[in-house]
């Protein structure tokens, strides 16, 4: 399928502008769309990165023995680089920096395809060297997502009386079900809209990141009724908005965008583009125990919620130390009240900041009788957004073809 499908411009939709669409009560009809991308965007812990670079001359060391950029821990290998000057490196997303425990793999994959300065470490078999490093100096440099873009997630709450620490919060999960942590963007999430994955093979191409990659197939723990997508793409031509770093309280996790089309090519494909986040299960989960303690909707995530963070400076009371900069996930408020494009909407600072700088409605969900606050998403549902447009325009331009 090409940008002019029999001599016409090929439709293409977001998933977000059909299901508004369909919200608004006016459907497109089978046949009057040819395509829908969808995305994606979240903490993805299943993501890796393969490097390799030269670190000296030929002959200078024998083998690397163990290497960190940015002070991220590398495994070394798998080819070990024999006398040649160049190390193959594997570092994880979740890979937490020594010098810095709120800097991890996927803070580093973002400096770097912001082709900003590492700095690698690198112990050899005959001694020790530093080199300054920029992703173009690489001659690999290739994200491989072992388990992302999954179809369901669970919400977690505490069921417990006393806070918990865990990789689904960044404050303490308060206990007797006080909040809601969620993840998941959704109605536009791929495997959503094509739950049986035909359309998403090993094979096919996809955004990783905003740039192009391919899929491997279905992630590790992947299942007919929780699928999940493994695939591969290059770091050279990512969008560093489309990807980073994130702080849980349980350590550094990696942010990951997939977008994915799904050609309209027969009816039942254009009857699973149909869901919306009202008809999405989003079960409710004791963090603990992984006990169900309620069930919900996507709606009462991303349905008449905010999707961004206001500001009311004039409430900072200039607290000897900021605890919204602190706690920030996503490292966007080095000032107070300043927040940066690195801002993924997580909510945190919402309830970090007791002075009401920062507002959204996040929703809540019903728990026993009680409203439960949604306080912390682990996606950001305008980046997933971000990575569908993308993908659409490269379509329209006739860049990509189906
Ligand atoms: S925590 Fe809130 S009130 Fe205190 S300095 Fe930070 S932004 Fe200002
Ligand atoms: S919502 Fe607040 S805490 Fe979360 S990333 Fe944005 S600025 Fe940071």
């Amino acid at each position: 399928m090409s940008a002019a499908e029999n001599g016409r411009a090929i439709r293409v939709m977001t998933a977000a502008e059909l299901k508004d669409r369909i919200r608004r009560g006016n459907p497109p009809a089978f046949g009057e769309v040819d395509a829908v991308t969808c995305g994606t965007f979240g903490v993805m812990s299943g993501t890796m990165a393969v490097l390799s670079f030269q670190a000296a001359e030929a002959g200078v060391f024998e083998k690397a023995v163990s290497v960190t950029i940015n002070g991220v821990p590398a495994a070394v290998g798998p080819c070990p680089n024999e006398n040649n000057g160049f190390i193959d490196l594997i570092v994880l997303g979740t890979s937490v920096s020594k010098k810095n425990e709120k800097y991890g793999g996927g803070h580093l994959f973002k400096d770097l395809v912001s082709r900003r300065k590492t700095e690698a470490e690198i112990q050899t078999s005959s001694g020790f060297l530093t080199k300054e490093l920029t992703l173009d100096e690489m001659n690999t440099a290739r994200l491989i997502v072992t388990r992302g873009s999954f179809k369901n997630y669970s919400a977690f709450a505490n069921a417990a009386a006393s806070p918990v620490l865990t990789i689904f919060s960044v404050l303490p999960l308060q206990g007797n079900c006080a909040e809601i942590t969620v993840s998941g963007c959704g109605e536009i999430n791929p495997a959503q809209n094509d739950p049986s994955l035909r359309h998403h093979r090993p094979g096919t191409r996809v955004l990783v990141n905003g740039a192009e990659g391919v899929l491997l197939g279905t992630g590790t723990r992947s299942s007919n009724e929780k699928p999940n997508l493994s695939a591969a793409a290059d770091m050279f031509c990512m969008d560093p908005d489309l990807m980073g770093g994130f702080v849980t309280s349980k350590g550094a996790e990696c942010l990951t965008s997939f977008a994915t089309v799904i050609p309209v090519s027969d009816e039942e494909t254009f009857a699973a583009l149909q869901i919306t986040d009202a008809g999405i299960p989003l079960p409710v989960m004791d963090v603990s125990s992984r006990r169900p303690v309620s069930d919900t909707v996507y709606a009462d995530v991303w349905q008449g919620t905010d999707l961004e963070i206001t500001v009311l400076k004039e409430k900072c009371v200039r607290c000897e130390e900021c605890v919204a900069s602190r706690t920030c996930p996503a490292g966007a408020l080095e000032t107070p009240f300043m927040i940066s494009k690195n801002c993924v909407s997580c909510l945190t600072c919402t309830v970090s900041c007791e002075s009401g700088v920062y507002s959204a409605n996040g929703g809540t969900v019903l728990i026993d009788g009680k409203n439960a606050p949604i306080h912390l998403r682990q996606s950001d549902r305008r980046r997933g957004e971000k990575a569908a447009s993308l993908l659409k325009s490269k379509i329209e331009s006739g860049e990509w073809v189906i």
